[in-house]
């Protein structure tokens, strides 16, 4: 909804990849000044339409709608965001569901390159229902020993620095100093701020400073690392909902539980 430059950028990236990959997918594209009980009844038609296998808002809504009775309305079966309180539910449960797609991301980067995650000590920066919470539910599914920092943490570098595997999702730029990590240590950037350069269109940098390249054992870089793993996991979700409302199954099977929670 609206004409934020950054969301439409992110629409069309997402629109280009689904394409790229052969699923067919459809923009909505409201004028900011929709009311809401206009979008409401388009996530109806859409949870009501057997051709469309997953529903995205994409956010942040204008500042006169609700977010949450907004995200509340997708199908859950539907909810290729795993926003839903039923996907946090089963997430949390460690059963079966749909996952956020930016945590996900990193859980599936983290696969790739064989990087340890069960046993390992975790801290998470950031706390929000988007990001950092999601990722410790995950974290704690693969056996992680999982911290969640915040704004209110004291001392931060003393949390950071106990970590095997950081993961910083702040919104802070270069809020992460060498000082900060464990030499050797695992570091995901999930942040992504805009700061003034000298072309005075400003360029995109992480959470994370650069120096830390110099003591984490592995660290992903911005742009360029998580990003395009948030918009591979939705692609990914459309699938796995696709086929549980193909096969008529409860819940889509993410791979990451198919044993089960382990206590
Ligand atoms: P948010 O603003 O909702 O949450 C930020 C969190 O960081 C909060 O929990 C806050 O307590 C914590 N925080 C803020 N300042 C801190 C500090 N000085 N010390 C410790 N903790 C601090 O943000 P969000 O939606 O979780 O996004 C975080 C960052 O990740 C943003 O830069 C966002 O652009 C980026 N992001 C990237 C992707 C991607 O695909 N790569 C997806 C979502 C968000």
């Amino acid at each position: 909804m609206g004409d934020d430059p950054a969301s439409v950028a992110y629409v069309r990236g997402k629109a280009r990849k689904a394409a790229e990959v052969g699923l067919r997918s459809t923009v909505h594209a409201l004028p900011e000044a929709t009311p809401q009980a206009e979008l409401l009844a388009l996530i109806a038609q859409l949870n009501a339409d057997p051709a469309v296998h997953g529903v995205l808002v994409q956010l942040p809504l204008p500042v006169h709608l609700d977010p949450q009775p907004v995200l509340d309305a997708v199908l859950p079966a539907k909810d290729v965001d795993g926003l839903h309180p039923v996907s946090t539910g089963h997430l949390w449960a460690g059963q079966p569901g749909l996952r956020p797609c930016t945590p996900a991301g990193v859980m599936a980067l983290l696969a790739f390159y064989g990087l340890p995650v069960a046993g390992q000590r975790a801290v998470i920066v950031g706390r929000s229902a988007l990001v950092g919470r999601p990722l410790a539910a995950l974290l704690l599914n693969a056996n992680a020993t999982v911290t969640l920092a915040h704004s209110r943490t004291p001392d931060l570098g003393a949390v950071t620095r106990e970590a095997d595997l950081l993961i910083v999702a702040a919104g802070r730029a270069h809020l992460i100093t060498p000082d900060m990590v464990r030499p050797g240590a695992t570091v995901i950037d999930v942040g992504i701020n805009r700061v003034p350069d000298e072309t005075g269109q400003g360029r995109l940098t992480g959470d994370v400073h650069p120096g830390v390249a110099g003591v984490a054992g592995a660290l992903t870089p911005v742009p360029g690392g998580v990003g395009p793993m948030t918009v591979a996991q939705l692609l990914m979700n459309t699938v796995l909902a696709a086929e549980a409302q193909q096969a008529q199954s409860p819940q889509p099977q993410t791979p990451e539980v198919s044993g089960g929670l382990l206590r």
